[in-house]
């Protein structure tokens, strides 16, 4: 289903999309990534169209921001690559910088849990971050960092093509609107981002510390999958 017409199909339904003011990096035009012409920093990164093993050789070889004199090794992403689920977080810790994958540890296991609430595995979404190196001692993305990374996150998500994509937490919910919204206000719709359906949640490491906020997380997922499936 093509980005409009599922968009179409959602407000149809009854499930109030909200549109940002302006599109996700190609802010000069309103098409969708796999229409557009590549912005800049694309055309910076010299990717052109890469397949889905150059795309994740580009990010390994990266050093578009100082993270990569940090880190241990980029984190591309994990899962299928045709996946209708794709949840998107911030940045990689401690852990997922050692282990080279994104939501492990206990958060990791959290966010497992919140994929099995929905009848999926970890093994049939894609979970990626807005960041691909880890940012020293865990501090937010800084919003050149966020610049410098957002190509990757693009491609991915247009080979990808989710049905829908879920954002973990608030900072990957700010980057990815392009808001500085509190998640409290961005929660409980469902927000476009580059005509894929987003729904935003809390991240599973603050749901560690704030059990009592997983009720509304569940509510997030469930809206996620009203979402989805009014577009079949
Ligand atoms: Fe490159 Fe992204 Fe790592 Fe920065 S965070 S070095 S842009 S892969």
């Amino acid at each position: 289903m093509v980005a409009e017409s599922r968009l179409d199909c959602l407000k149809a339904m009854g499930i109030e999309v909200w549109t940002p003011r302006r599109t996700l990096l190609n802010e000069q035009s309103p098409e969708p990534l796999s229409q557009a012409p590549l912005a800049a920093d694309e055309r910076d990164l010299g990717m052109g169209q890469p397949d889905w093993p150059a795309l994740q050789e580009q990010v390994k070889q990266c050093s578009r921001c100082s993270l990569h004199e940090t880190r241990t090794q980029t984190v591309f992403g994990v899962g299928d690559p045709e996946a209708a689920w794709m949840f998107v977080g911030e940045a990689p810790g401690e852990q997922e910088d050692l282990k080279g994958e994104p939501f492990v540890g206990r958060a990791g296991q959290l966010l497992d849990e919140m994929i099995r609430a929905l009848d999926l595995t970890r093994e049939k979404v894609y979970i990626a971050n807005v960041l691909k190196c880890r940012p020293p001692r865990n501090r937010d993305p800084s919003p050149e960092e966020s610049r410098a990374c957002e190509p990757f996150l693009l491609r991915q998500v247009a080979w990808v093509k989710p049905s829908i994509i879920i954002a973990v937490g608030r900072i990957a919910a700010q980057n990815l609107l392009k808001t500085q919204t509190p998640i409290g206000k961005l929660r409980g719709m469902v927000h476009d981002y580059q005509g894929t359906p987003l729904v935003v949640t809390y991240h599973p490491a603050y749901l560690l510390r704030a059990q009592t906020e997983k009720r509304r997380a569940w509510e997030d997922l469930k809206l996620a999958r009203r979402t989805v499936d009014s577009l079949r």
